[in-house]
């Protein structure tokens, strides 16, 4: 699939044709490539990137989303293609000559030196004046002004992270690339880190393009996030409608988890397709159909799908479907999650708020699902129903 062709231009304006890298104000990457050998990591990636968006590239272990971010960062030598910051071709400048600054994953701060002489560091070295004012400006700004006479190791590896961050930020870099910034740390301080990042990126209004498999990281984070799979960006767009709206089975399983059921396209008409699944007729929104074909997999989230019992007049007027057996109860808390045998033999998944309102239903129960059809996405038959399912538990 080709990022231009079938993904929203992530730049301010709202055509889907990327823009003029010459006068483009934000990072813009066009038809670029890496090979490896006889191995290519990226292919043809056209990408804008908003100058002050926070920027998530999001996919599974091997997508090429850190060689991306590398030859963003001059670590990396692009095969072809041209990389334009600012309206200015920084494809082949050296790192240090790039607006540009990275924090990875190992803070690699210095450990003879303090928390302040860490940040002071880039300052000093380009002799820059006012060292005091800023450092402690950058060390308020990640909560860490309590700290500065600390060496790395008496600190939490959440505040060494920040100190990485103090660091990278101080030198105003007009890209900020962070690959997997938060991937060492346990997940509850991942969390609090992840509001925090947030809330600095808001703050400095520098662009800051970060680089994940964690889809809900990328999601809670970014206004943009670009789904990369196998060297090429599957699509791209705000995390709402990439999660509402995805566009290939690889997004709707990597991006949480859908059901894909096959059915066979009756009518077309100019806001609602008509699809036959299983002889059931069910409708969904043109504009959340992406196949031009006469089959397509009809893909509705667990969470909007209601269950009830058979007859039960359920709140979704639209699609109904009949024939359910449970054959699996899982109660987590905030929902219950069910598997159900619908009559060609496929388990749908189902997650039940907790509201009180319903009943459980038991293993064995026959019941009845509902969804509205706003809420179905129609994708490509050509596709692999189980492309991206999984991934993220196999991504270390
Ligand atoms: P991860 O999250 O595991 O880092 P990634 O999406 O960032 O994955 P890349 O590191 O960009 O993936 O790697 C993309 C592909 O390119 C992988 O198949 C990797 O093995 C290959 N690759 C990366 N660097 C090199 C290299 N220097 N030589 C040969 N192959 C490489």
């Amino acid at each position: 699939m080709s990022q231009v062709a079938e993904a929203p231009s992530s730049g301010s304006s709202d055509s889907d044709a990327p823009a003029d890298a010459s006068t483009y104000d934000g990072l813009a990457l066009r038809q670029l490539e890496k090979d490896f050998g006889a191995f290519r990591a990226v292919r043809s990636l056209d990408l804008d990137v908003p100058r002050g968006s926070f920027f998530a590239l999001l996919g599974p272990s091997g997508c090429g989303k850190t060689t991306t971010l590398r030859m963003v960062a001059g670590l990396e030598s692009p095969t072809s293609g041209t990389i334009t910051l600012a309206g200015q071709d920084i494809t082949y400048a050296k790192p240090y000559q790039r607006p540009v600054n990275t924090v990875f994953q190992s803070y690699a701060l210095f450990p003879h030196l303090d928390i302040y002489e860490n940040v002071a560091f880039g300052l000093r070295r380009r002799k820059k004046g006012d060292v005091d004012a800023q450092v402690r400006e950058m060390l308020d700004l990640v909560e860490l002004g309590s700290q500065v006479r600390k060496k790395p190791v008496q600190l939490s590896g959440g505040q060494q992270q920040r100190v990485a961050l103090a660091r990278a930020l101080i030198n105003r870099p007009e890209v900020l690339l962070l690959d997997e910034p938060l991937g060492a740390l346990d997940l509850k301080l991942r969390r609090s880190m992840q509001i925090e990042l947030k809330r600095i990126q808001d703050e400095v209004g520098l662009t800051f393009i970060h680089v994940t498999h964690d889809q809900e990281e990328a999601m809670t984070m970014a206004d943009t996030v670009a789904v990369m799979n196998a060297g090429l960006i599957e699509q791209m767009g705000a995390p709402a409608e990439l999660y509402e709206n995805p566009r290939s089975t690889f997004v709707a399983n990597f991006l949480g988890q859908s059901n894909l059921i096959d059915g066979t396209i009756k009518s077309r008409a100019a806001d609602v397709v008509t699809v036959d699944m299983h002889g059931i007729d069910v409708s969904v929104r043109a504009d959340r159909t992406h196949t031009q074909g006469d089959k397509g997999w009809i893909g509705i989230r667990p969470e909007k799908v209601l269950i009830g019992e058979e007859g039960e007049s359920l709140d979704a007027p639209g699609n109904t479907v009949p024939g359910g057996v449970v054959t699996d109860v899982s109660f987590v808390g905030v929902s219950t999650q069910y598997l159900v045998r619908m009559p060609w033999g496929q388990e749908l998944q189902v997650f039940s708020q907790n509201t009180g309102r319903h009943r459980l239903f038991e293993e064995g129960e026959r019941v009845e699902l509902s969804w509205r059809p706003e809420y179905a996405f129609l994708l490509d038959a050509s596709q692999d129903a189980s492309a991206g399912a999984q991934k993220i538990d196999s991504d270390g």
